[in-house]
């Protein structure tokens, strides 16, 4: 897959938005050290005063659902593994979420249980088809209140097939429309890749989550993300708002990971989210037994860490 941005095309074609004031990104951070202490709060793994979450408010009915984009064109930093957990996460806090899988190797739908190669319907069917409702493809998971819009590998035919699509940045958009009274969040766990699905998830969206490793690397691909980002703003959906930046693999023992996250929130100031996942051998088991980190090793560091992220995705996000 082409780790090039898909560039959606220029007015004409489009509906006209006005242009929305771009991300800034380099504005020097001010909420060091001292903060930290007057404010009493121990310091966080991003070196800034850890707030605390509050434990969310239970709802008495769904909807309307937040719509959020896990994206990053880099492959092993952990979008399906965050999607999964912070999902699952959500669910114990008694919120309807739909995760759709929108990568044609299917890891998402794995790490549920499901095999891909089993399924009847998947979102292939739901985005090419017209006969296919979104009641058709979703599956129940073994969490209550997570369900599933599985895929396989033949969402790769999609993306050849969308581009002579009218509308084709908007396909999933549809799609979707109708989960948006029933579920409050749908949690979209992108491709590695720029291209037309992932242009799709973003113009399907309110929100990105950008996971992110704690190398240096990591921090290369995300301007490019971020001028993706905007473009879909400018054209296509000038809703479209970076929730956040998470960082994963995180290992407080070495400098490497403490100076990565540093950087991270150097550039990216308050979009960094306080919560950073620590690297752990547990994850990978998780995917091997097909359930997430919060019921298959519901006291660990690990399902802790995604509970609290769920925590301040709540607390960032009004109306959740
Ligand atoms: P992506 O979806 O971005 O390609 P994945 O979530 O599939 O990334 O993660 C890639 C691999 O890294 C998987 O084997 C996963 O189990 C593992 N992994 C994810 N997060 C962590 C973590 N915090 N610590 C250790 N391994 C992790
Ligand atoms: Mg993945």
């Amino acid at each position: 897959m082409s780790t090039q941005p898909f560039i959606p095309p220029e007015a004409g074609e489009q509906p006209a938005h006005q242009v929305i004031p771009p991300v800034e990104l380099t504005t020097p951070v001010e909420h060091a050290a001292p903060q930290a202490v007057a404010a009493g709060r121990p310091m966080g793994p991003t070196n800034r005063p850890m707030p605390i979450f509050p434990e969310p408010a239970a709802r008495e009915s769904h909807g309307p659902a937040r719509i959020i984009s896990m994206c990053n064109q880099k492959g092993g930093v952990g979008k399906t593994t965050t999607t999964i957990n912070l999902g699952a996460a959500l669910a114990e806090y008694g919120r309807k979420v739909l995760l759709v899988d929108f990568d044609p190797q299917g890891s998402l739908s794995v790490g549920l249980g499901v095999n891909p190669y089993d399924i009847d319907k998947s979102v292939y069917n739901l985005l090419m088809e017209r006969g296919t409702a979104l009641d058709d493809v979703v599956l129940k998971t073994n969490i209550p209140g997570l369900e599933l819009l599985p895929s396989n590998i033949d969402l790769s035919a999609a993306e050849v097939q969308l581009v002579t699509e009218v509308a084709r940045e908007q396909v999933l958009a549809r799609a979707l429309a109708p989960a948006v009274a029933d579920y409050d969040f749908v949690i979209i766990d992108c491709q590695p890749s720029l291209g037309l699905l992932t242009v799709n998830a973003l113009t399907a969206s309110d929100g990105v989550i950008v996971p992110l490793e704690c190398e240096f690397f990591a921090l290369r691909g995300v301007a490019m993300l971020v001028e993706t980002i905007q473009k879909v703003q400018d054209r296509l959906n000038p809703e479209l708002e970076i929730d956040g930046l998470v960082a994963t693999m995180y290992d407080s023992r070495t400098v490497h990971s403490r100076e990565v996250l540093a950087r991270l929130v150097e550039a990216f100031e308050d979009k960094v989210f306080h919560t950073a996942i620590s690297r752990t051998v547990r994850f990978p088991e998780t995917t091997v037994a097909g359930e997430p980190i919060t019921t298959f090793a519901t006291s660990s560091g690990g399902a802790y860490s995604y509970r609290q992220l769920a925590r301040e995705v709540l607390a960032r996000c009004p109306g959740t």
